[in-house]
């Protein structure tokens, strides 16, 4: 999924688990949830190959374990940690529902104990490449369901208190 998806569940997953809701918090909670795409930037640096190639190595429940609970050690003992993590797992389930296209096809959540690959390829994918594809009608048509489906419910459903925690001085303080 794209990083709108995962910024989506990182919201839910603040307005559901954290227990301070202040704006350190929720970039947390949004880093968290886009974790493994860690993987993303380094091969933008250094090439799609290797240690660096995108969702071979950082796309397992592992790497996210780790990630995550060492980020959660910034938030206050209890659900807000459990909260945290289970933001950064949601990644994966998420991306094996994408269409893969490219070699190996799926991801392996349990990696290095096992090299299964996992796919389900249910959702369209992102087509990456040049600019024209990048602002292709695909793309825009991806991030629109994106955004219908994992976005939008949740800016709904907490509508109330999204709005009111925004508005106020005091949360952008801390
Ligand atoms: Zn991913």
């Amino acid at each position: 999924m794209s990083p709108l998806t995962h910024a989506g569940i990182g919201l839910l997953g603040w307005q559901w688990a954290d227990r301070k809701k202040t704006v350190g918090s929720l970039a947390l909670f949004l880093f968290a949830a886009n974790w493994p795409d860690i993987d993303f930037l380094f091969s933008l640096a250094f090439g799609n190959r290797g240690l660096f190639r995108h969702q071979l190595f950082t796309h397992n429940v592992f790497f996210v374990l780790a990630g995550c609970a060492l980020l959660s050690l910034l938030l206050p003992r209890g659900w807000s940690r459990w909260g945290l993590i289970l933001t950064g797992l949601s990644h994966l389930p998420l991306d094996i529902l994408v269409v893969d296209t490219v070699a190996p096809i799926g991801i392996r959540p349990f990696w290095p104990i096992s090299d299964a690959l996992y796919n389900i390829g249910l959702f369209p994918t992102l087509q990456r490449g040049s600019w024209r594809v990048i602002f292709s009608l695909n793309n825009f048509l991806v991030l629109g369901l994106e955004f219908l489906i994992f976005v939008l419910p949740v800016l709904f459903l907490y509508r109330r208190s999204l709005a009111a925690r925004f508005r106020s001085p005091e949360f952008w303080r801390r």
